[in-house]
């Protein structure tokens, strides 16, 4: 070979290293492993404590409105020991092009919330829902307790260890409040949360499953996907799930307002809306003013509506009326499966 060639063949094992050192690099890190080091001075335990401390706010139960958790904006912090807690942030691309095969039936068993349903189960304030579409199992909000969480799962034979992905609607101690024990059983989902989420609840999740930062549009799994924060005050997230029947739009509490809610779904997914389930939060809105949020659902062309935790009761009624059989009435315990021609009660 001469000398020429010597340096070509040089130039070539050099620029392969390089490429094999680029790719190393951008290796997303492997979720978090429980934690059993110590905070300072405090030995950790390996699961979170129950409540998660700091976090005790609550949707609001009666007139009051309710009081904003301190959010804490921008980054995670990264430092002392929260070296080992690992929070990722959604890509900002709009994940709308995701293929969805649609020929599965979507199901949604509400296993948390203050309206009764079914009997066997607990009722109280708060909401959690198992959402399993496409092979994926998935839970919207914990609801506040956690032993009535785990209660209201063993009624109904769902086993905690088979939760994938946990989506946390808002800071709330009624959505968030069951997160702890869910984890303590064994449960290991991914989390997907709000950026604006204090740091200190960020870093106690992240000890023991992977932490996720959602942004608007992001596929979570095949056809499910969120919103991203909204509202300027209380921040939220929805879930929207594309269906072959239309997109059916799941709310925690709906802070930010749940017409504007809808309408962030259809923006983002240009697509009707078939179904919207969820706490509406209207608990305080006089009668004129919940006609014109349902003016609001019917100009915006949504099919059914499930409203239930925090809608309240005269703007059940009032959607009941109006919708008429499209008014599915939900609470603790109720499962409602849309199947690829409609909902089948
Ligand atoms: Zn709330
Ligand atoms: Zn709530």
């Amino acid at each position: 070979m001469n000398g020429y060639g010597q340096w070509r063949g040089i130039c070539i094992a050099l620029f392969g290293i390089l490429i094999l050192i680029a790719c190393q690099s951008t290796v997303s890190p492997e979720p978090t492993p429980v934690p059993t080091g110590t905070l300072g001075t405090t030995p950790m335990p390996t699961t979170l404590p129950l409540p998660f401390s700091g976090v005790d706010s609550l949707c609001p139960v009666g007139p009051t409105p309710c009081a904003p958790t301190a959010p804490t904006p921008g980054a995670v912090s990264t430092s002392g020991s929260s070296s080992r807690t690992s929070v990722e942030q959604g890509s900002d691309e709009i994940s709308t092009s995701v293929t969805t095969s649609a020929t599965q039936p979507l199901t949604i068993t509400i296993l948390y919330d203050n309206n009764a349903y079914d009997e066997r189960l607990k009722a109280a304030w708060g909401f959690a829902a198992l959402v399993t579409y496409q092979h994926r199992t998935l839970l919207f909000d914990t609801g506040g307790d956690g032993p009535a969480l785990l209660g209201n799962m063993r009624a109904l034979g769902i086993d905690p260890a088979g939760v994938e992905d946990v989506v946390l609607s808002h800071i709330h101690k009624d959505h968030t409040g069951g997160l702890g024990a869910l984890l303590a059983v064994g449960a290991r989902p991914v989390v997907y949360l709000l950026p604006s989420f204090p740091a200190d609840f960020k870093r106690q999740v992240g000890r023991t499953a992977r932490v996720v930062e959602v942004t608007p549009g992001q596929a979570l799994s095949e056809g499910i996907f969120t919103t991203g924060e909204m509202g300027d005050r209380i921040r939220e997230q929805a879930l929207v799930i594309r269906t072959d029947c239309g997109l059916v739009v799941m709310t925690g509490c709906a802070h930010p307002g749940i017409v504007q809610i809808i309408a962030r779904a259809q923006e983002l997914f240009d697509a009707p809306v078939y179904l919207v389930v969820g706490g509406f939060h209207l608990r305080n809105k006089s009668k004129s003013e919940i006609a014109t949020i349902i003016e609001g659902f019917r100009q915006m062309g949504v099919r059914k509506v499930a409203p239930c935790h925090c809608t309240g009761d005269r703007a059940i009624a009032m959607f009941a009326s109006e919708y008429g059989d499209d008014f599915i009435s939900a609470g603790v315990g109720r499962i409602i499966t849309v199947e690829p021609s409609g909902v089948e009660r």
